[in-house]
């Protein structure tokens, strides 16, 4: 026995915008609602003078307060301050972002009149805490064990630091899944009785801030083969809303600007029903009215080079799974951008007019994989996954640097995982005494031109002429997608591992420990916030109440001025009105 028994495992659909929590229970998958009632959670976490607000109440005051409500964390998390990709999206957030230590980004807020400064791992498990307790109020007991998605072009640092992010939320993250693979999940099990034998589905899962494609082979509904996945981790919902600002053309404040980009996403969204909407913003600027109509058609051209990007994705991730568009039995949509009419009539465009299918909810079937596969690896899983199979791929080619900072493949994109596969190297110079190891992944010839992942350095090389001496580096790959780097001078069998941890900018144990004791002092602090306003609250109804009671005597009195004449029994009605209105109320 080891505790879990009787422990749910839930599912975290961990969204650019949105988030969502599953769980397995009574046989079937339950999408556990929000305290508000809502099936997916605002991924925004806000500051003020005296709380903190995660989820609906951060996004609904985030006009009142652009500056300290933090949005699109997962844009940032395991990407490094000077990534193009950062200062891009930067220069859109009301919120500001810093350089920290190692590269890595740091977002600063002011809270509790303070300047605090948040990695968005720490940002992230605000959310995931969130979710954690939406579960456990739903199960009634507590919650440690989930299963967490990532899109599947996410790269190690990425997955790293979404790992971190669950461990600082108090979580024990049983396994990192991707979200198209998810989907595929639900989608696998929700037609289990239809598919025989095997089906080739391409998962178009197009979210707020990601794109993923997916290519996987379903057999008998519980082997789940993945054979290519295909992406960009920068590229959503959030674009289309960018480029309707931009079209907007208006100079304004943070206020202003977070105001109209709500009302693009909004119009956004209505523009996928109908053909026209417009945009109202009263005194937006100066006092100025904003009034503009938008037609889908404008919408659409406006975001045509995005949308022809998801296309051509989709076609080199069916020439990576070398798979005929013909041989794809079912296009699955996952992501509430997949709902712009426009991409579906590309892709059924692309697909020769196949219908595409709708059956699974786009905006839930990530989060009901993922509560699937947590349950099937908790120790109480239920019996029906027990075939549950996933084979799962790496987004992303990985490998060294060699001579001529060149990029040297060790495990090329698109291999099954987990998987293990060594190269070996020679020295490059004579009596060469230590050996560097530059890892990274990416597809680009030049290593510097993809994502550096870390360093480290193998000593005690014997002396030896160049090229005589022999180095393997052996690449590891877990179910997670995470990777572990070993270099090996084959002559003495001396060994040493990738450290790429600290240098990159991930954190340390000790580092988690201390965001684990910062997530709980927030936590506590929040709690006697909401303590003290409950009290509060109840004194301001006290006074409320005897206020009210002012009212009530002068009433009472009047009454005995004006029913000298009235009878005993009238006047002890009266009496004991009176002490009903005094009695405490509960
Ligand atoms: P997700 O990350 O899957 O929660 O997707 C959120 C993104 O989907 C946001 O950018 C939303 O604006 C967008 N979205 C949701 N519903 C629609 C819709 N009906 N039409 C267009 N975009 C939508």
């Amino acid at each position: 026995m080891d505790g879990r028994e009787d422990a749910p495992a839930i599912g975290i659909d961990l969204g650019t915008t949105y988030s969502c929590v599953a769980v397995w229970k009574h046989d079937r998958v339950k999408i556990i609602p929000n305290d508000r009632g809502n099936r997916t959670t605002p991924s925004c976490v806000a500051f003020v003078d005296s709380e903190r607000f995660i989820g609906d109440d951060a996004k609904s005051q985030g006009a009142m307060n652009p500056a300290n409500t933090i949005y699109d964390t997962k844009r940032l998390i395991g990407r490094r301050f000077s990534d193009s990709k950062v200062q891009d999206a930067m220069k859109l957030w009301p919120f500001k972002v810093i350089q920290g230590p190692a590269d890595t980004p740091k977002i600063v807020v002011s809270y509790k009149g303070k300047q605090k400064e948040f990695l968005a791992e720490e940002i992230s498990s605000m959310i995931l805490v969130k979710m954690k307790e939406t579960a456990e109020s739903y199960l009634g007991k507590p919650v440690k064990n989930a299963v967490i998605t990532v899109p599947a072009y996410f790269n190690d640092s990425q997955r790293q630091a979404t790992k971190d992010a669950g461990a600082i939320a108090g979580l024990n993250v049983i396994r990192i899944i991707n979200e198209p693979t998810a989907a595929a999940i639900a989608y696998g099990l929700d037609n289990k009785s239809d598919i025989n034998g095997k089906i080739n589905v391409l998962v178009f899962d197009l979210g707020g801030g990601t794109f993923d494609v997916s290519i996987l082979t379903i057999t008998k509904g519980d082997t789940f083969q993945v054979k290519a996945v295909g992406g960009d981790t920068h590229l959503g919902g959030e674009d289309f809303d960018n480029r309707m600002v931009e079209h907007c053309d208006i100079t304004g404040n943070k206020r202003a600007l977070v105001r109209l980009r709500c009302a693009c996403e909004k119009a956004k969204r209505i523009l996928s029903c109908n053909t026209q909407t417009s945009i109202d913003l009263d005194c937006l600027h100066e006092g100025i009215d904003f009034c503009m109509k938008f037609s889908r058609a404008k919408f659409e051209e406006l975001n045509m080079g995005s949308f022809n990007k998801c296309i051509e994705t989709v076609e080199a991730c069916l020439r990576d799974a070398k798979m005929k568009k013909s041989c794809v039995h079912e296009v699955i949509l996952v992501g509430g951008s997949s709902r712009i009419p426009k991409i579906q009539s590309m892709l059924q465009q692309l697909f020769d007019m196949k219908v595409l299918s709708k059956s699974t909810n786009p905006d839930e079937a990530v989060a009901y994989g993922a509560a699937i596969m947590a349950d099937k690896l908790s120790s109480n899983s239920n019996k029906s996954f027990k075939d549950l199979l996933l084979l799962d791929v790496n987004p992303l080619s990985l490998g060294v640097e060699i001579k001529g900072e060149l990029f040297s493949v060790v495990i090329p994109r698109n291999t099954p995982i987990p998987t293990k596969k060594s190269k070996t190297y020679v020295t490059c110079n004579d009596n060469q005494s230590a050996a560097c190891t530059k890892v990274y992944q990416g597809e680009r010839a030049k290593s510097t031109d993809n994502h550096f992942l870390g360093k480290f350095t193998i000593s005690g090389i014997p002396p030896a002429p160049k090229e005589a001496i022999e180095i393997t580096e052996c690449f590891e790959i877990d179910a997670n997608g995470i990777l572990t780097v070993t270099s090996q001078i084959l002559s003495t069998g001396k060994t040493e591992k990738l450290t790429v941890v600290n240098e990159n900018g991930r954190l340390s144990k000790e580092e988690i420990e201390k965001m684990i004791e910062d997530a709980d002092k927030y936590k506590q602090e929040d709690q006697e916030y909401k303590k003290k306003a409950d009290a509060f609250n109840a004194l301001e109804d006290c006074i409320y109440n005897m206020k009210k009671m002012e009212h009530v005597i002068a009433d009472a009195t009047k009454w005995i001025e004006d029913n000298q004449n009235a009878t005993v029994d009238e006047i002890e009605r009266m009496k004991e009105h009176l002490e009903s209105m005094c009695m405490p109320k509960f």
